[in-house]
Parts: structure tokens; C-alpha cells; sequence
């Protein structure tokens, strides 16, 4: 179950939307949610969500701790940065190692400014536009599943 958010800027017409929640089948929480599925749809996987630095990251990880690991807490999730303030959506997950002295790997995010991003509260109702500085105005909602 998840929330689309669409938040327009009033005065310069930026557009942002905010992605929270998780897919359907992202439930499935051992490693092959990290892999390529040809034979299955995306939505299996969150694989094609990474981009080719986390999936670097990633497997590298997996390599190094091997079995066993457990994918928890999978979800859209939106960021902004703490540079230039632009807000984004990326996926977040944690990958756990049950062996002592490991640390889950979590992934970090950074924007093309240089900036890192940070995660927004899902309380959060006020957002800025990162161009303007005005206040962005909720355009539109869709939730998915
Ligand atoms: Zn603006
Ligand atoms: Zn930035």
C-alpha cells in the first residue's frame, strides 16, 4: 500500500512528488527481491528500483556477510536533501545480517548537488520548493498497492 503525493510550486510551477509506502509483493523479505527476475515482472523485485551504485553496493554486501540475510523495511520513501533542499523519492530498505558484528546495510542517497539526502518524516505537511523557496501546494493524490 502506498502514497503518491503531487506538489506543484505556485510560483515557478516546480512539480514534486513524494512517494511513500511499499509495493505489494515487496513483502517477500529474502534476497532475491536484490536480483534481476526475468521470467517474473518488476514488481517482485526491487531490483530495478537500485541504481548501479546501490546494486554495487549491495551485492557487495551480500558477498561479503553471506547467508543468511533478511530484507526488512522496504519502501518509497522521500528524501530531501540537505544542501539545496530538493526533495526526491527513493527507495529505502535494510538488509540484516543476523551474524554478530555485521552492520545492515542501508542505502545512502546523494544528490547531484553533492548534498545528502535525508529522510522526510512522514509527518511532515509543509515542503519548499528547492528552486524558489515558496511553499509547495498539494496538487493531486493516488494510492497504489
Ligand atoms: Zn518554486
Ligand atoms: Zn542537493
Amino acid at each position: 500500500m502506498g502514497q503518491h503525493l503531487i506538489y506543484q510550486c505556485p510560483k515557478c510551477g516546480n512539480i514534486v512528488s513524494l512517494n511513500w509506502g511499499c509495493g505489494m509483493l515487496w513483502h517477500k523479505n529474502d534476497k532475491s527481491i536484490l536480483y534481476p527476475h526475468r521470467a517474473e515482472p518488476y514488481e517482485f523485485n526491487i531490483y530495478s528500483y537500485l541504481i548501479p551504485r546501490i546494486r554495487k553496493e549491495v551485492h557487495e554486501y551480500l558477498e561479503k556477510v553471506g547467508d543468511p540475510v533478511v530484507v526488512e523495511n522496504v519502501y518509497m520513501q522521500p528524501y530531501k536533501c540537505n544542501k539545496c533542499s530538493k526533495i526526491d523519492s527513493k527507495i529505502y530498505f535494510e538488509i540484516v545480517s543476523p551474524k554478530i558484528g555485521i552492520r545492515n546495510y542501508i542505502p545512502k542517497y546523494y544528490c547531484s548537488c553533492r548534498g545528502t539526502y535525508t529522510k522526510i518524516r512522514p509527518n511532515q505537511k509543509h515542503f519548499y520548493c528547492h528552486l524558489c523557496g515558496t511553499e509547495l501546494i498539494e496538487d493531486s493524490e493516488i494510492m497504489w498497492d
